[in-house]
């Protein structure tokens, strides 16, 4: 028997079309899951579509910005039109570098769209089909959401908020047999952390590359696909014992430095 198959279940990945979300994208669909990838960059999806049916798995991609409920309930409607929802992975989220000094107003209502809101939207429009037979619920924290990171306000609150969301789900939908967990990476190398280097140390790139590695006391920056296999194996039935948890996975980030 292998182990962490994912045959004959359906999982709804949003942010799958980058970093992280790719990687466990391809992973699940790997076990044999059939993959719908909601993410408002459909080229971006497309193209992870397009390496899964490559290797003979199922997977569609959907045009969708996660912070509008709308959008984000009629694709989902769609969707269990033919297929119960066994596992949602929310993981679309963006970043935002700086203090409360340099957080406008319209910069925490963004942030609170994407990786606030866009997990409620998520997890409310699949919960009516995962109440019929059961479902996993796993989202993206951070190390921010239990430490906080300098420079990283807005951020820090949106990852706090995504860690509490996830007991609180945890517990009210115990007796349907939804179990919810999260997980905590510290810098995983992807578009979205070259992205924020780019924007905010321009000409330093380099520098501040290194210095982010560094502050992982195992000395480097993870990689989506040690990130995607503590997902799989969360969402797997090997994990049914587990809910209600949040799992760092931050080469020491939160126990070992200081
Ligand atoms: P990424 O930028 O590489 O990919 C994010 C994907 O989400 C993209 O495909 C983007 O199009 C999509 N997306 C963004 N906003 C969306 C929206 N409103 N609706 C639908 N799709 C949207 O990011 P990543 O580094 O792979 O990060 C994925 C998740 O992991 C995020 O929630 C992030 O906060 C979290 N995380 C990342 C790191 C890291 O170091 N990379 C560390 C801890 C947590």
């Amino acid at each position: 028997m292998t182990k962490f198959s994912l045959k004959n279940k359906t999982a709804i990945i949003t942010g799958g079309g980058s970093g992280i979300g790719k990687a466990i994208s391809l992973t699940f669909s790997s076990q044999g899951a059939k993959v719908h990838i909601l993410d408002f960059n459909l080229e971006a999806a497309q193209e992870t579509v397009k390496e899964i049916n490559n290797t003979g798995e199922r997977a569609e991609a959907h045009k969708c910005d996660v912070s509008n409920q709308k959008n984000v309930n009629e694709i989902i409607n769609k969707i269990t039109k033919n297929d119960k929802i066994d596992i949602l992975v929310n993981n679309a989220g963006i970043a935002h570098v700086g203090n409360i000094e340099a957080v406008n107003e319209s910069d925490l209502d963004r942030l609170y769209d994407v990786n606030i809101k866009g997990v409620y939207n998520c997890i409310k429009a699949s919960i009516p089909s995962m109440k019929n037979g059961g479902g996993v619920i796993l989202n993206l924290a951070s190390i921010a959401s239990v430490v906080g990171i300098s420079d990283r306000f807005a951020y820090s609150m949106t990852k706090g908020a995504v860690l509490t969301m996830t007991y609180s789900i945890a517990k009210d939908y115990i007796n349907e047999d939804i179990r919810c967990n999260c997980i905590a990476p510290g810098r995983v190398h992807t578009p979205f952390v070259d992205g924020f280097i780019k924007k905010n140390y321009p000409g330093k790139e380099e520098e501040m590359f290194e210095k982010l590695s560094k502050t992982q006391p195992i000395g480097r920056m993870g990689n989506t696909q040690e990130i995607a296999d503590l997902v799989l194996f969360l969402c797997s039935d090997e994990a049914k014992f587990i809910t209600g948890s949040n799992y760092p996975i931050d080469g020491g980030f939160i126990t070992l430095n200081g």
